[in-house]
């Protein structure tokens, strides 16, 4: 019988069900993709994301079956508008000038439930990595569950997909700082009847401070407000009140626009459930050592701005599934996947990361939108816009 390759995943999450995914019909590999949460329970699901053109574009070239489940889940992103919170249009960007397909917005716990129906049986919820590692060129996880703690060893691979607060990071790889850029942020979903004023990706600007919106299928909106803290502090519990947040995007005149006016009415809502948190993001790391590589969130947790983290995240686990798929067929250990996939994704990563952080330009303290957003209609930003939409990566 020929050999049965063992493959450590920590994390279900968008890397680990994609993985998971990827090798669910093989017989010749062994997916371990172990996933804390329970089945069927979502985290995050107060939120919605818009997975951006190049994901749904690397996703149809290498997973078709998982890029056809997922758009059905969700509509199309076809364009971003930016406007004052009074009303005022500042810029229009359609996507079917700058990528080769729309994007898709979708809610979290959809998105979840249908990658992770995607990997079949593979995934093993309930089961926390408590610690991992590797030791004489082979990897292991250690894990819990209800059953106790275990240990897997002589893994032919390892896969950190254990998100922004990656253990599996922190395990190989020396300490580096979280950095915060000083911006807060809030988020909610709430019911959109048919006749409200909320439907594509828009975004509203009142100085720096932003709301943004769009449309989800459930009769949903997903709105997402920001603005800048003093200095690198958490966020002041006065800041979380309605009026305190109102007052960040009433402009001076008074005067809102119908669909700003229906976001705060939904964040003011004593119903709502307003999520908290500081903007963050962490060097790039994406090998973590000979037989050990970190995707998604765990190697490059990134700034928002350009809805790129779940969007890396598929492309990264694209990556990694076509590389190891190469290495099967060539016969050859996995060790070579790690430097194979930093070598097709550093260059990528770091385009996408300082792209994410100079868009944040017009949500720092100080910053002035209408000059901001002017910049971002001149051919620079739109040619790297085009560049981050079109250039997926495709298989080798
Ligand atoms: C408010 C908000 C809005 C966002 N909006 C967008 C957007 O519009 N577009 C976009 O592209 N991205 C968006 N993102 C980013 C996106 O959610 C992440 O980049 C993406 O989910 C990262 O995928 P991942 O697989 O690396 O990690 P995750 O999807 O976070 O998955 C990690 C998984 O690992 C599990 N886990 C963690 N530790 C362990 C452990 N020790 N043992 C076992 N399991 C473990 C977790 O339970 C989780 O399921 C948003 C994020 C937030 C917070």
């Amino acid at each position: 019988m020929s050999r049965r390759f063992r493959i450590g995943v920590a994390g279900g999450g968008v890397v680990g069900s994609l993985v998971a995914a990827g090798f669910a019909d093989r017989d010749d590999v062994e997916v371990i993709c172990c996933e804390r949460s329970p089945q069927g329970a979502q985290l995050d699901a107060g939120t919605g994301l818009n997975i951006g053109p190049n994901a749904v574009k690397a996703l149809r070239l290498f997973l078709p079956d998982v890029a056809s489940h997922l758009s059905s889940g969700g509509l199309p992103w076809s364009d971003w508008t930016i406007a004052l919170t009074d009303g005022t249009p500042l810029a229009q960007f359609d996507l079917g000038q700058l990528a080769d397909n729309p994007g898709l917005r979708i809610g979290w716990a959809e998105l979840n439930a249908r990658l992770r129906a995607s990997a079949g049986s593979t995934i093993r919820y309930g089961t926390e990595v408590v610690a991992a590692g590797q030791t004489e060129d082979r990897p292991f996880m250690q894990m819990r569950d209800d059953s106790g703690t275990y240990e897997i060893d002589a893994l032919d691979l390892l896969i950190a997909a254990d998100g922004r607060y990656s253990l599996v990071r922190d395990s190989l790889l020396a300490p580096d700082p979280i950095q915060h850029p000083g911006i807060a942020l809030f988020r909610l979903l709430c019911p959109a009847p048919a006749d409200s004023p909320i439907d594509d990706y828009a975004q509203w600007f009142n100085g720096p401070n932003r709301l943004l919106a769009f449309r989800i299928p459930g009769n949903l909106v997903y709105c997402a407000g920001s603005f800048p803290l003093q200095g690198d502090t958490s966020i002041p519990e006065s800041m979380k009140l309605t009026d305190a947040i109102r007052a960040l995007f009433v402009p001076a005149s008074g005067a809102t626009a119908e669909s700003v006016r229906f976001l705060l009415d939904a964040i003011g809502d004593d119903e709502a459930q307003l999520h908290w948190a500081r903007l963050q993001e962490r060097e790039t790391r994406l090998v973590g050592a000979s037989r050990a590589v970190l995707a998604g969130d765990a190697a490059h947790p990134m700034l928002p701005t350009l809805g790129q983290g779940a969007t890396q995240s598929i492309e990264d686990a694209c990556v990694l599934v076509d590389e190891i798929r190469h290495a099967l067929a060539d016969g050859v250990e996995l060790n070579v996947v790690p430097e194979r996939f930093a070598a097709r994704r550093q260059k990528r990563i770091d385009f996408v990361t300082g792209f994410s952080r100079d868009a944040t330009d017009t949500m720092l303290a100080g910053a002035d939108p209408v000059a901001g957003t002017a910049r971002k209609l001149e051919p620079a930003f739109l040619e790297k816009l085009q560049q981050l939409y079109r250039d997926a990566p495709r298989p080798r």
